[in-house]
């Protein structure tokens, strides 16, 4: 009944962050289309590169609030740069655009 139990939580605390990292890709897209594609300079982080932000967080979470992106709790107008930065701290390393997705598809 215990290792039922536990085995019940680890299931649903994966899926939960599972569904946390579809969210932030979700958030990602928005700032993207909504931020990025007016502001970006550079054309990375436009195209869905974000290894050197051309705009700083606080410049990000400005945008944002005055565009009313929703944050990852989809509330309007409460992003700080410390959430932006959290949002594409895990992306300076990877890259997320439909050109390598479709290469990931074999
Ligand atoms: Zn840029």
């Amino acid at each position: 009944m215990l290792k039922k139990l536990n085995r019940n939580t680890l299931t649903a605390s994966l899926a939960a962050s599972e569904k946390a990292a579809v969210r932030r890709k979700e958030v990602r897209e928005e700032l993207r289309i909504k931020v990025f594609y007016e502001w970006c300079k550079c054309g990375r982080c436009k195209s869905g590169d974000y290894s050197h932000l051309c705009l700083s967080y606080r410049e990000i979470a400005n945008t944002a609030n005055t565009l009313r992106v929703p944050t990852i709790r989809h509330k309007e107008g409460t992003w700080k740069p410390a959430m932006v930065s959290n949002l594409f701290q895990e992306m300076k390393t990877k890259r997320e655009t439909e050109t390598v997705s479709l290469f990931d598809i074999d």
